[in-house]
């Protein structure tokens, strides 16, 4: 099975509850982690004194942006570096102990979940969120919105005439363009839905559809619809549309330029 949520050079948090708060900047999230991690340090590694820990860490735990959804007290750093996020009542995190029953699921449930993006993600797409992206908290945003993705990487393939490949992630100039691009996923209005698309569900369970209605808005539509809509740039959303639009269009053009021109196709 694809490996998604700890990767060699990248982690996610999502499903965990990471991103279910009002203040998503790095530095606020890293801060809630760094205190989540140092409370559970000095917790003793049992079921009742996880639960201990948990119940301290809840209290404090900032306001979620949607109620429904839970936000684990267990989800920390793995490393000193705090360059890796992930369950800290894990066996391989404890050193043996389950102790996932003392957060907001059970161990079994924890053990079993598998986000959308297991079904839909290709083994070469994880790669290069993995790549270029490079952070947990970016990483985590990206590669939960596949359809984000896919769309940055169609709209670049189409100007370049070229698939993006890993080993175009070498040259800098393009990696950190590519990364800007993506990181638009970090600059969104607090609770949009191009935050947490991919976790949209319709009435039924399904996907629920995304569009932007450009027909009430009065105008055409954009060429870079496809990325607009997983950014959630209906207005609604709570996103500028003309604003995000240019963004996408200047960090777009500022890829293609740094696209390695004498790079030949292949994996
Ligand atoms: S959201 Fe998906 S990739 Fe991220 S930790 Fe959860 S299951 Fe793993
Ligand atoms: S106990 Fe479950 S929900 Fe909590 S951090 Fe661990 S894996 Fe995530």
């Amino acid at each position: 099975m694809i490996a998604l949520c700890q990767r060699s050079n990248a982690s996610c948090g999502a499903c965990c509850g990471l991103y279910n708060r009002k203040d998503l900047r790095r530095s606020a999230l890293r801060e809630e982690l760094r205190r989540r991690t140092a409370v559970l340090a000095r917790a003793q590694r049992t079921l009742p004194g996880f639960r201990a820990a948990a119940g301290e860490l809840a209290r404090d735990l900032p306001a979620p942006l949607f109620p429904s959804v839970r936000v684990c007290p267990l989800l920390g750093f793995l490393d000193a570096e705090e360059t890796r996020v992930g369950c800290l009542a894990h066996p391989l995190a404890t050193g043996g102990a389950d102790l996932r029953d003392a957060g907001v699921y059970d161990a079994s449930t924890c053990e079993k979940f598998l986000c959308p993006s297991f079904s839909w993600l290709s083994e070469g797409e994880a790669e290069l969120a993995e790549r270029a992206t490079g952070d947990f908290h970016l990483y985590g945003l990206v590669v939960t919105d596949v359809p984000f993705l896919r769309a940055v990487l169609a709209a670049l393939a189409g100007r370049t005439g070229e698939a993006v490949r890993l080993r175009h992630l070498d040259h800098r100039p393009f990696a950190a363009a590519l990364r800007s691009l993506l990181a638009l996923k970090e600059e969104l209005a607090p609770g949009s839905e191009g935050l947490f698309g991919a976790f949209r569900p319709a009435p039924d369970g399904g996907e629920a559809p995304r569009a932007i209605d450009y027909e009430a808005l009065g105008r055409e539509r954009s060429p870079h619809d496809a990325i607009l809509l997983c950014a959630g740039a209906d207005p609604r959303s709570g996103n500028d549309l003309e604003a995000l639009e240019a963004e996408v269009t200047r960090r777009l053009d500022a890829a293609v330029s740094a696209f390695p021109p004498h790079l030949g196709s292949g994996g």
